[in-house]
């Protein structure tokens, strides 16, 4: 078979003869972004100047909007396409798939003249994602080795519900995460009844506003620069100050803490200060998962992302003595 599918060395996924998905690449007429992380906004700048269509969900064009400012996109011919709505190019059809990752993630399938079905899964947890079946598949690994296996995934919303309302009886919950897993939190405890208020900075509170006209359910946020929510935190008074993972060091700093992560495998809740915690909330597929997701795909051939940050080696061996299906890391 042809090579339909490849890695640069500069981070696009490539797929079928158009498409260069979350990196920038010369020679593709189109750019698909499959969600907001930075890491999938590599070349993007590029890639609005020099591709004729850049392709995103809407969500996703929102959260861009916010993050990089509204005229960051008006730069390129950007396209919103919504999950399942098949988009002509050539002789070759692109789709999105829902992807349960962050707000407007997606999978994206390529079905090219042969009928041959090319799909790169983007960021994924498994639980929520449909499976799409594929001939070549182009599979994230971010928790790619055998190790990175979470026993207790159903657990984590539960734990980390009791967590904020012990911390709450004391005043002010920081929690700190990164854009997109911050407004999952938010959720998770105002499924769980917490009502207090949220505050938060300029950019979260904005991203959260965009997770809203999306659809999530978030309650009351304060921006922490207005004066109701900076009496709040000044005073320590019972609420969840949101904020994003680089502002660990500066703020909160003797209040009680919390850290979403999905770099934890060993326990669900991990003391790491005197009131600080770190809560194994994850937005990927663990090892497990990711084999699973392969084995329900039934691809002829698999390329782990060896760009990104995980264990693509790692996944690609473990997927050909696992389920004897090829694979291979790329770059
Ligand atoms: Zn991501």
């Amino acid at each position: 078979m042809a090579v339909k599918a490849s890695v640069t060395r500069k981070g696009a996924v490539l797929l079928g003869k158009y498409v260069a998905c979350d990196g920038f690449h010369e020679t593709r007429p189109l750019r698909v972004v499959t969600h907001a992380h930075a890491d999938h906004l590599i070349g993007l700048r590029q890639s609005l100047k020099h591709c004729e269509r850049v392709l995103m969900t809407p969500a996703t064009k929102d959260l861009i909007d916010v993050m990089r400012g509204p005229l960051f996109l008006m730069m390129g011919n950007v396209e919103t396409l919504t999950y399942n709505q098949p988009f002509r190019y050539g002789d070759e059809e692109i789709t999105f798939h829902f992807a349960n990752h962050i707000l407007g993630a997606a999978q994206v399938l390529v079905e090219d003249n042969e009928g041959t079905r090319i799909l790169y899964t983007g960021d994924f947890k498994l639980r929520g994602t449909p499976t799409v079946e594929a001939d070549v598949l182009v599979i994230e690994a971010t928790y790619g080795c055998p190790s990175r296996t979470r026993p207790f995934d159903a657990s984590v919303e539960n734990v980390l519900v009791s967590l904020v309302e012990q911390g709450l009886r004391e005043g002010t919950v920081y929690v700190f995460g990164y854009h997109g897993k911050i407004q999952e939190v938010m959720q998770i405890l105002r499924k769980a009844k917490i009502k207090v208020p949220f505050v938060a900075p300029e950019k979260v509170f904005h991203v959260s506003k965009v997770c809203e006209k999306h659809g999530m359910r978030l309650g009351t946020i304060l921006l922490s620069t207005e004066d109701e929510g900076r009496k709040l935190l000044k005073n320590n008074s019972p609420c969840v100050a949101f904020y994003h993972m680089g502002s660990r060091h500066k703020v909160g700093q003797d209040s009680f803490r919390v850290c979403v992560s999905g770099w934890e495998f060993r326990s669900v809740c991990r003391r790491i200060g005197d009131k600080e915690y770190v809560v194994a909330l994850s937005d990927h597929s663990d090892f497990e998962d990711l084999l699973e997701y392969v084995r329900r795909c039934r691809p002829k051939e698999v390329i782990t992302d060896n760009y990104r940050v995980g264990d693509a080696v790692a996944l690609a061996r473990e997927i050909w003595r696992r389920l004897k299906i090829p694979a291979k890391a790329v770059p």
